[in-house]
């Protein structure tokens, strides 16, 4: 092969500029063309792209977001649109595409494959980490840290004024960031979607675990850690539903935004470089179809469907010693 080409899609996640990093460098080691696509399928479907030499990536493993910018595209979805990108493709005489994205990334990288002959690789690039076949994506250490760092402060006035609070983390429909999260910030309480029967939060349950709380400790600071997308009306709802039902002060803070920014953190640079580097020596084994990830510190080929047919479970110790071990009410009752 000559020519390949890499592009990011869907959410933006820190580590994203790595990997890009990683692909060009790797890929003239070998002598190869490489090209960037702009603004994820959209830059298929438009062929905006230019070529990248290792000058374009310099000063970058560092810093959030993606130089290749990133975006949602639904015309991409249809057959002709895929068409569209796949004569693109053939035109540039690109012969591996590199997608770094989430599992909608990985749906579109497959529905790209029906329409055109050459070689796709993904690599999971998405703070939620809800891929499968990876024990972490790039980008999801990054927002751990973040989320931990926003939540230690709010502690800190939850603390100095013995109030409730209800931080809501991101992770879409998963629970990962909001599950490392309670954990790592030692948060009293935490809702997931996993964890929660069809989805339902057992409020009652939760109420009678703050009055019990309360009861114990006397007036104390409680955070609970909730996911996004779990409550309709989300923290800021639920507050209210537990203001009204405990008659005590619950103050939401939804971390929104802040979690997909910033600088990596050293796990998602080595990831994405890993995986970066390696995404180019697969194009040049002649590898397609497949995501590439991290399993036990080992690089793994994961074919794409796999990706987003399974559902990544959390990791069941983490679970138990956060609702069981480390329940206040356990120790002190
Ligand atoms: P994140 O979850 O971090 O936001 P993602 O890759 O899952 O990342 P999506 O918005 O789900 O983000 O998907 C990104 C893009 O992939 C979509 O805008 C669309 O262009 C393409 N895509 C998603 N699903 C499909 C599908 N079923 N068929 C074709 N293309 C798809």
């Amino acid at each position: 092969i000559k020519t390949i080409a890499v592009l990011t899609s869907g959410g933006d996640a820190p580590g994203m500029n790595a990997a890009i990093r990683a692909v060009v460098l790797a890929g003239h080691h070998y002598n190869l063309n490489v090209l960037g696509y702009q603004h994820g399928y959209i830059g298929l479907m438009e062929q905006e792209y230019q070529p990248l030499t290792p000058g374009d990536v310099y000063n970058i493993i560092q810093r959030g977001g993606t130089l290749l910018k990133s975006a949602r595209c639904e015309p991409f979805k249809t057959e002709a649109g895929a068409q569209q990108a796949a004569d693109n493709l053939q035109q540039a005489g690109v012969d591996a595409l590199i997608v770094i994205g989430g599992d909608g990334s990985f749906r579109g990288a497959e529905h790209l494959s029906h329409f055109w002959d050459g070689q796709v690789i993904g690599l999971p690039g998405t703070i939620d980490n809800d891929v499968f076949g990876t024990d972490a994506t790039i980008g999801y250490y990054t927002a751990i840290d973040t989320a931990l760092e926003n939540i230690d402060r709010v502690r800190d006035t939850a603390d100095a004024f013995e109030r409730i609070f209800l931080i809501e983390v991101m992770g879409r429909h998963a629970g990962f960031i909001g599950l490392s999260a309670a954990v790592g910030s030692g948060a009293e309480q935490v809702l997931l979607p996993e964890l929660c029967e069809q989805e339902q939060i057992d409020i009652d349950a939760l109420t009678r675990h703050i009055q019990k709380a309360q009861k114990i400790r006397g007036k104390c600071s409680y955070i609970v850690i909730v996911s996004e997308n779990l409550w309709p009306g989300g923290a800021n709802a639920l507050a209210e539903d537990l203001n009204r039902r405990t008659g005590i002060e619950c103050r939401p803070v939804i971390l929104g935004h802040v979690q997909r920014g910033g600088s990596p953190v050293s796990l998602d640079r080595m990831l994405a470089s890993k995986l970066g580097a390696y995404a180019v020596e697969a194009a040049l084994a002649g590898k397609s179809g497949i995501m590439l990830g991290e399993q036990n510190a080992k690089v793994c080929e994961v074919p794409l469907a796999q990706t987003w047919s399974q559902r990544k479970p959390l990791d069941p110790y983490l679970v138990r010693i956060q609702t069981e071990m480390f329940d206040l009410l356990s120790t002190e009752a």
